[in-house]
């Protein structure tokens, strides 16, 4: 008999990765780039880390950390010690978060990870169709223990505070020179389920204002009414219309939940946006990171636990 064998546990809040490895061919945001981007399998441990296959002479690999973001400016983007970078990791890092997709390695043979349609949904599907597969470890989640904040002094600001079980979301966005966007507010609890849908549909969105300004700035260069919803004034420029009336807020949304795994791990906690963007998110990953009193580390099972336990007893 083996002992250990008999140890062996499929934790129910476990590790998990891809069953398989998935290709995807898709246009990046700012570079115009087609890219190729391959999703693969990685070990318990590994976290979400991206490889650059198109370079060959430097250190090819960035961790998807929130203390290798380089650049907030119109996009999440990451780079490693050699300065080799990956843009436009949100989207994808939101679905991953979603779908509790803890290990993977992501390819990608360009400086992007692909637009596709400016949402989180193709990259549901991907990973629906790759498969995910439990892998033989508890996931470790990071509990906030008291509030961290950070406000910009020009009106945005963002905020994690303590909440009993799993990550809780509030958005509020505020456009008053378009009727299109207006103020939006928005509330969800991330679950697998309400990631898929209720979030990840939600596009990407810009305005015909700023286009010219960012193309000038090397930016936008693959932007298109296919991958984004282009605001003029009060219209929707883009035929087919909205998706919903409050897609804008909940891509907010979908940011946040990619933004905030760059910790690493799942939060337990309430996070708070007011007309926020990746900036502020990262800002206040590092504010709570350097705060050692401001969150633990927990493992999911022990966690539910103890939730479990304290709420029979006051019941
Ligand atoms: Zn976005």
């Amino acid at each position: 008999m083996n002992a250990e064998i008999q140890t062996m546990t499929l934790y129910k809040n476990c590790e998990k990765t891809l069953q398989n490895a998935i290709p995807c061919v898709g246009v990046g945001l700012h570079s115009g780039q087609k890219i190729h981007m391959t999703m693969k399998p990685a070990p318990v441990g590994t976290g979400i880390v991206f490889v650059r296959t198109d370079v060959t002479d430097k250190d090819n690999r960035i961790p998807a950390k929130y203390d290798h973001v380089v650049d907030t400016r119109m996009c999440s983007c990451l780079g490693n010690k050699d300065g080799v970078i990956v843009g436009t990791i949100e989207h994808l890092m939101g679905a991953l978060n979603g779908l509790g997709i803890t290990n993977a390695f992501i390819e990608v043979d360009g400086p992007e990870v692909p637009l596709m349609d400016g949402s989180a949904a193709d990259f549901v599907t991907l990973i629906e169709c790759a498969g995910v597969m439990n892998q033989d470890e508890p996931v470790k989640a990071l509990k906030i223990l008291k509030e961290v904040s950070f406000d910009d002094g020009k009106g945005a600001s963002v905020a994690l505070l303590p909440a009993d079980n799993g990550m809780e979301i509030d958005f509020m966005i505020d456009f008053p020179a378009s009727s299109v966007i207006g103020r939006q507010e928005y509330s969800i609890a991330l679950t697998e389920d309400s990631f898929k849908d209720s979030i990840a549909y939600a596009r990407t969105f810009g305005f015909a204002k700023d286009i010219d300004m960012l193309r000038s700035m090397g930016l936008a260069k693959g932007g298109s009414l296919e991958n984004a919803v282009v605001v003029d004034g009060n219209k929707v420029l883009n035929p087919e219309g909205t998706r919903s009336e409050n897609e804008f807020v909940v891509h907010k949304t979908l940011d946040a939940v990619g933004d905030l795994y760059q910790v690493g791990m799942p939060i337990i906690g309430r996070f708070e946006g007011t007309k926020s963007g990746h900036m502020h998110t990262n800002m206040l990953l590092r504010l709570l990171m350097a705060d050692e009193g401001s969150y633990e580390i927990v493992t999911l099972d022990e966690y539910d636990c103890r939730a479990y336990r304290s709420n029979r007893k006051s019941a």
